[in-house]
């Protein structure tokens, strides 16, 4: 078994970001099995290292130690591309000139199924492909989920057995794999990183739940295995909105400032999860000794973050 937390470093890390890279690292330490951290800054103008750096920081504050290298998928598209090839070798895919206005335009017509791309550009007649192709404006690519299915010979609903959400099924859209300015999509890079990099357990935010059939379908397309997925709860401010920065101190960083250190936001963390209180490395492989990930199942209540 392999786990890891692969945080987007596009700022700090918050009470809900720590949380689920505890119960990640929980998970692995419980099986005595490696835990990778992996950064997620396919998108190079949210990204930067100064926020990479400070991510890694609070982890290392909080002891949730990792393993090798930290893998950062900027330095990976070659991967990504070669797997978006494949897919269009294969006839899986189609080039998508749509503006997000066009999109949501389109979308809005009485016909479209909401929520799912309406399929503008899938199966253009020659002529209005060469005209397309005739403007130079570098088209998205984007998966043709129909014709992935059939290639396949699966069933269009995508079944994920979830060890804390229990089962959860899902349509899958016709993703964009590789967006216009070149950038592969975060799907694609995520099954084809956590495949190399031999993940067979993924904690995460259960944000990402809905997200997760497509995955799985890109998984089955690419011959790639798909790990046991734990989508865990998210933590939200007293309003019940997504935890964000202006919602107070809620990175360690802020915290610190107020008086509140690591040991602290540590122990609140484990209070929080029901497990035994406590602080610092022999603490956490206590914790992780007895931990059970699946002591979550079906507790999808959100964290509800007061003030520390
Ligand atoms: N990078 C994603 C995020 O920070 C997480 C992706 C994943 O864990 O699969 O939300």
């Amino acid at each position: 078994m392999t786990g890891r937390f692969a945080p987007s470093p596009t700022g700090d890390l918050h009470l809900g970001n720590l949380r689920t890279a505890l119960l990640a690292w929980l998970a692995a330490r419980a099986r005595r099995a490696p835990f990778l951290v992996r950064m997620e800054d396919l998108d190079r103008v949210t990204s930067g290292v100064h926020h990479e750096q400070r991510q890694l920081a609070d982890l290392h504050l909080l002891a949730l130690t990792h393993d090798g290298e930290v893998v950062r998928q900027s330095q990976r598209f070659a991967l990504y591309d070669r797997a978006i090839d494949v897919l269009t070798s294969w006839g899986l895919t189609y080039p998508c000139w749509c503006s997000r206005r066009e999109i949501r335009e389109a979308a809005a017509a009485p016909h479209a199924v909401p929520g799912l791309y309406p399929g503008t550009c899938r199966d253009l007649d020659p002529q209005t492909l060469a005209d397309r192709v005739a403007t130079g404006r570098p088209p998205a690519v984007r998966l043709d989920a129909a014709r992935a299915v059939a290639h396949l010979g699966i069933d269009p609903v995508i079944v994920v057995d979830d060890v804390v959400a229990g089962e959860v099924m899902g349509v899958v859209d016709d993703l964009v794999l590789r967006r216009h300015d070149g950038v592969p999509a975060y799907h694609v890079a995520v099954v084809v990183d956590d495949a190399l990099q031999g993940v067979t357990e993924v904690v995460r935010g259960d944000d990402l739940l809905s997200v997760t059939p497509s995955q799985v379908l890109l998984q089955q397309l690419l011959g790639l295995p798909t790990p046991v997925y734990a989508h865990v709860p998210l933590a939200v401010a007293p309003t019940g909105e997504r935890l964000a920065k202006r919602h107070g101190a809620v990175t360690l960083t802020a915290l610190t400032a107020q008086g509140v250190d690591a040991d602290a936001v540590m122990r609140r963390l484990l209070g929080s999860l029901g497990l035994p209180v406590g602080a610092g490395p022999q603490h956490l492989a206590h914790v992780a000794a007895t931990f059970d990930i699946g002591t979550l199942a079906h507790d999808r209540r959100p964290w509800v973050v007061g003030d520390m």
